[in-house]
C-alpha cells in the first residue's frame, strides 16, 4: 500500500455539499432520490440535467433544506441538515441564495423594493440597502429601471431582478432550479452567462437545466440523473441523451 498522502481536513474544508447514500421518498410513488451520492467543492459550476421527474428539483430542495431526507447523510456549508434545529434555519438559508424558473417577484413592489426585500429580511440598515441595491443592479444590468413593476419588464429582466434579489446577501452557495425554463436562447444566455461571472467571483454555483445547447457549450461538471439516480458525474461534461 502506497502512503497516505491525502490530508483529510483538506478535502473537508473545501468541501461545501455533501450527499452520502441520500434516498428521498415522498409519502406516494417510487423515491425520488436513490442512494445519490455527491460531492460539490467550494467555487465550483455543476449543471444538474435530467428528464423532467429524473429528481433535481428534489435535489435542490434537500439543498435548501425545504424537504429532509429520509435516509442518508446531507452537509451543506458545514451543516448537517438531517439534524439541524428549526431555528438555525433561518442563519442557514441566508448563505443562500435562489433563483427558480418562474421568478417569484413581488408583483405589487419596484425593482428595487424587489431586492431591497431580500436586505431588510436580513436587517441591514437602510444605508446599506442604499448602497448594496444598486450596485448589484448594476452586475445584472439592470440599472435604471429601479421604479418598473416586474409586470413592466420581460421574462429576461425579471430573471435579472431575481438574480439580483438572490445575490445582494452576498451568498456562499448559489441554487437555480431551471433559470432559463421560460426565456428565449438569447436571455437563456445572459442569464447562464450572469451565473458565470457570479461563479468566477467565488461563489458555488449549482443550475437545474434542459438547456442542451448552453450545456455542451459551457464545458462544466455535469450531473446527470435518471429516474432518481446519478448515472454520470462529468467534468467538462455534456448533456446525455436519454437512452
Ligand atoms: P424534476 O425536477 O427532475 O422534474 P422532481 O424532483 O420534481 O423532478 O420529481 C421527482 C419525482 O418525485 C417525480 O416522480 C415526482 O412526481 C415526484 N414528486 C415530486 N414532488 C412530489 C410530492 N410533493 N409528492 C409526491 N411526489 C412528488
Ligand atoms: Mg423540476
Amino acid at each position: 500500500m502506497a502512503t497516505k498522502k491525502k490530508k483529510k481536513s483538506t478535502a473537508a474544508e473545501n468541501e461545501i455539499i455533501t450527499l452520502t447514500n441520500v434516498c428521498k421518498a415522498y409519502s406516494t410513488g417510487a423515491p425520488a432520490l436513490k442512494d445519490v451520492n455527491l460531492r460539490i467543492n467550494r467555487g465550483e459550476f455543476v449543471f444538474i440535467v435530467g428528464d423532467s421527474g429524473s429528481g433535481k428539483s428534489t435535489l435542490i430542495k434537500l439543498l435548501l433544506r425545504e424537504l429532509t431526507i429520509t435516509s442518508g447523510y446531507i452537509n451543506v456549508m458545514g451543516y448537517d441538515l438531517s439534524k439541524i434545529r428549526h431555528r438555525k434555519i433561518p442563519k442557514f438559508r441566508r448563505n443562500l441564495g435562489v433563483v427558480f424558473q418562474d421568478f417569484r417577484l413581488l408583483k405589487d413592489r419596484n425593482v428595487y423594493e424587489n431586492v431591497a426585500f431580500a436586505q431588510r429580511v436580513i436587517q441591514k440598515s437602510n444605508k446599506e440597502i442604499k448602497r448594496n441595491v444598486p450596485s448589484i443592479l448594476a452586475v445584472v444590468g439592470l440599472a435604471g429601471k429601479y421604479k418598473a413593476k416586474p409586470r413592466q419588464l420581460s421574462g429576461g429582466e425579471q430573471q435579472r431582478v431575481a438574480l439580483a434579489r438572490a445575490l445582494v446577501n452576498q451568498p456562499t452557495v448559489l441554487l437555480a432550479d431551471e433559470p432559463t425554463g421560460n426565456l428565449d436562447p438569447t436571455n437563456s444566455w445572459e442569464i447562464m452567462k450572469l451565473l458565470d461571472q457570479i461563479n468566477q467571483n467565488g461563489t458555488t454555483v449549482i443550475v437545474v437545466t434542459h438547456n442542451r445547447e448552453i450545456v455542451n457549450a459551457m464545458k462544466k461538471r455535469v450531473v446527470t440523473l435518471r429516474k432518481g439516480v446519478i448515472i454520470s458525474d462529468e467534468e467538462e461534461g455534456e448533456y446525455i441523451d436519454e437512452d
